[in-house]
């Protein structure tokens, strides 16, 4: 059995065409399937829409969470739910065409991976945060040092034991495309060029965006933390050179000390040591997040027959 996962958020003008395009893609190579639908608390009749299409059809699944709780945890959510041999996840907006989860499916069992992502090869139409994505890409593989992770996002097929394999990582700060990188196993490949969002306003803003970035580097990554011991060390050799000039320029009575350099020197230790206390912070706070251990998420209703 083949189950796909798609969060659903405010996503009301896009459903129909969503549902019977997935539907439609997926009945073309098994009826053995189930489609989990979460619904991340919207508020624009999404559930109602949802709901009208689980009336129809009894291999459609609602899980309604209790409020929005994200992206990342929605997907956790109907990942957790599903029953099936083969787990799929795929964005609601059909910016991941459907039809390669056929692709997906077909690769999974010819060539025994555990895992298929899409990997995107380009982007169609205006994507404004392109050139945000492909630097966030470059950085986090190689400071994260995870494999297969350029140029892949949520979209994937995976084994049952891969998939739980990463449900078993019970950390809040969720990157599931790195959690999905770190757990091994065989990972294969389709390539596609990403579409435009069907319809709708993209539901991740940008400050959505970089903090789902943050998360993912500041969980994989010790590197910021280095770089501040890195930098410290050196700014401390600097001026530990920088001070026995001043002290030899007192000593023998050339100096005239103004102002400038001292206040510079204090302007510019005191913005250093801003943004390296800001980094320990990123992760002194994650501790506490991990701390409550506070639930992902919180269920309504399942619709589920
Ligand atoms: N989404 C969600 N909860 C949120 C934000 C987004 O479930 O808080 C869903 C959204 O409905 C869509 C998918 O996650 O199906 C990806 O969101 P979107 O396309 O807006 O993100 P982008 O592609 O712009 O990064
Ligand atoms: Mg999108």
């Amino acid at each position: 059995m083949l189950s796909l996962v798609i969060p659903i958020y405010n996503e009301k003008i896009l459903i129909n065409e969503l549902a019977t395009r997935v539907v439609k893609a997926i009945e073309l190579f098994t009826t053995n399937y189930e489609i989990i639908f979460v619904d991340d608390g919207s508020t624009d009749g999404s559930l109602e829409a949802l709901l009208s299409f689980h009336k129809e059809n009894n291999h459609i699944k609602v899980l309604r969470l209790s409020k929005n709780f994200g992206h990342q945890s929605a997907f956790t959510a109907g990942l957790e739910y599903t029953k099936g041999d083969y787990i799929a996840m795929m964005d609601g907006d059909l910016q991941d065409p459907p039809e390669l989860l056929a692709d997906m499916y077909q690769k999974i069992h010819a060539e025994n991976f555990d895992i298929i992502s899409g990997k995107r090869t380009g982007r169609k139409g205006k994507s404004g945060l392109s050139i945000y994505t492909w630097l966030f890409h470059q950085i986090y593989s190689s400071l994260a040092g995870l494999k297969n992770i350029e140029n892949t996002g949520n979209f994937s097929m995976m084994t049952r034991n891969a998939l739980n394999a990463m449900l078993s990582m019970k950390e809040k700060n969720r990157y599931l495309p790195g959690l999905r990188s770190f757990i091994g196993y065989t990972h294969g490949y389709v390539e596609y060029i990403r579409d435009d969002r069907y319809r709708g306003k993209s539901k991740m803003s940008f400050y959505k965006l970089m903090i789902l970035a943050a998360d993912a580097i500041f969980a994989f990554s010790r590197f910021p933390i280095r770089f501040c011991i890195v930098l410290g060390i050196i700014g401390t050799i600097v001026f530990m050179v920088a001070g026995l000039y001043v002290l030899i320029a007192k000593a023998t009575g050339i100096a005239l000390f103004g102002w400038s350099s001292t206040m510079l020197s204090i302007y510019f230790l005191g913005s250093i040591q801003l943004i390296f206390m800001g980094i320990v912070g990123e992760y002194v706070y994650r501790i506490y997040k991990e701390s409550q251990n506070r639930p992902l998420y919180f269920v309504k209703d399942f619709y589920s027959n």
